[in-house]
């Protein structure tokens, strides 16, 4: 018996090529039709009108012509940069972290400014919506070509309500933020964890576009993970899981970490771990800061240095951890400073001895800093990139434990 397509049908499959299409372009731009057909397997005449309403819609541009072998030369297309922005906000102790991007991901306008978050939850969506709504305006991109706000915080956030779930540094708990941001700002807004923010950016933009199974750790003010699986943040049964820093690392007289428990990895390989081991071998050091200490250590200072290679060894020891469970293709380790090598020969050393049978054979391990705080706000702008240039299957699909997205309006 012949079936007939729904029209319904129709308009869903249009909707999915025009996204293969998209992103299609997104990913190996600038490409021609022709080449649009090898990779897609569609029609030359589907992808001649999907692409025509993608320039229409100012989503697509054609920037130049490739090499012909004869009659008329191919245009080649691209996403078109200026086709829509998307707000991404980093929020810290005392100041937010404001980037605007375009559709190729990159910060055409970035400001900070003071706000009171800490110890503050309870006036937190009057303060970021007034402080945002001044930080667009400042931009002067008109609020037409918004596509939405991320929002990007320490600690478990529950991606799927947005709501941040707890954050030590912000001594925050079940704050919601997205809904309500939403009916301030009147746009979508989408929230998670900074760090798989930061993770967004890398699978969209970054250094994780080619592989589907990455981890990104980063280091600094605390130890944070990201841990993409099939391209999405693995997160567990209540959505806040993957929770690096806090697994058991000492159990005989263990730090107190700034969660309240005792012996978390945290507790040794954030800077302030690392400067209480610091202390633990040099009791009576005067009290300094972590870049002090870099500083030492840079000059020789045997104990500074003697510290260092001990948290490399801790942190060695917790990635191979990672490592043994996820098998990733790929690791990559962010420091919020420059290290150099100060502690990399003693955590690659700590890591290759605790990896489990070949799972390390192909690993490839990125090492870098990211100096620019902006990032942050940069990932937390990609969750709406990502919102944006995501399947409708995909995102029509996506279970509570899958869903990457808390979109409130
Ligand atoms: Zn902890």
């Amino acid at each position: 018996m012949r079936q007939t397509v729904q029209p319904m049908d129709r308009k869903m499959m249009r909707e999915l090529n025009q996204n293969m299409l998209l992103n299609l372009i997104r990913l190996h731009a600038p490409i021609s039709r022709t080449q649009l057909k090898k990779l897609s397997g569609l029609s030359l005449g589907t992808i001649v009108g999907i692409t025509s309403a993608l320039i229409e819609q100012e989503l697509v541009i054609e920037t130049g012509v490739a090499e012909s072998t004869g009659g008329r030369k191919p245009g080649l297309l691209e996403v078109y940069p200026e086709g829509g922005y998307v707000v991404g906000i980093d929020l810290r102790e005392h100041e937010v972290l404001g980037a605007i991007l375009n559709l190729h991901g990159n910060i055409i306008y970035c400001d900070s400014w003071p706000a009171q978050l800490r110890n503050n939850a309870a006036h937190a969506v009057n303060i970021l919506a007034h402080g945002t709504d001044a930080f667009i305006a400042r931009s002067q991109i008109p609020r037409s070509k918004l596509l939405g706000l991320g929002c990007g915080i320490s600690g478990p956030v529950n991606a799927q309500t947005g709501v941040n779930v707890d954050s030590w540094i912000l001594n925050w708990h079940n704050v919601e933020l997205a809904r309500p941001l939403s009916e301030h700002l009147h746009m979508p807004v989408f929230t998670d964890n900074a760090v798989n923010c930061l993770a967004c950016y890398k699978k969209l933009y970054g250094n994780g576009q080619k592989y589907r199974n990455f981890l990104l750790v980063t280091l600094g003010r605390g130890l944070g993970l990201a841990t993409v699986i099939r391209d999405d943040p693995f997160r567990g049964a209540q959505g806040i899981g993957a929770e690096f820093g806090h697994i058991p690392f000492y159990f005989e007289d263990g730090r107190l970490c700034e969660c309240g428990n005792y012996g978390c990895l945290e507790a040794y390989v954030s800077d302030h771990g690392i400067l209480a081991t610091y202390r633990s071998l040099a009791p009576d050091a005067p009290e300094l800061p972590i870049q002090n200490l870099v500083k030492l250590a840079q000059e020789g200072d045997k104990v500074a240095l003697q510290a260092l290679e001990r948290t490399g060894t801790y942190l060695g020891a917790g990635l191979a951890t990672l490592v043994n469970l996820f098998n990733p293709e790929c690791l990559i380790i962010e420091g919020s400073r420059d290290w150099g090598d100060l502690f990399l020969h003693t955590m690659k050393s700590s890591l290759q001895e605790h990896i489990f049978s070949q799972i390390g054979r192909d690993l490839e391990l990125i090492v870098e800093s990211n100096a620019d705080l902006f990032n942050w706000a940069r990932g937390a702008g990609c969750l709406v990139l990502r919102d944006f240039f995501s399947s409708p299957i995909r995102l029509n699909s996506m279970g509570p434990q899958e869903t990457v997205r808390a979109r409130s309006s």
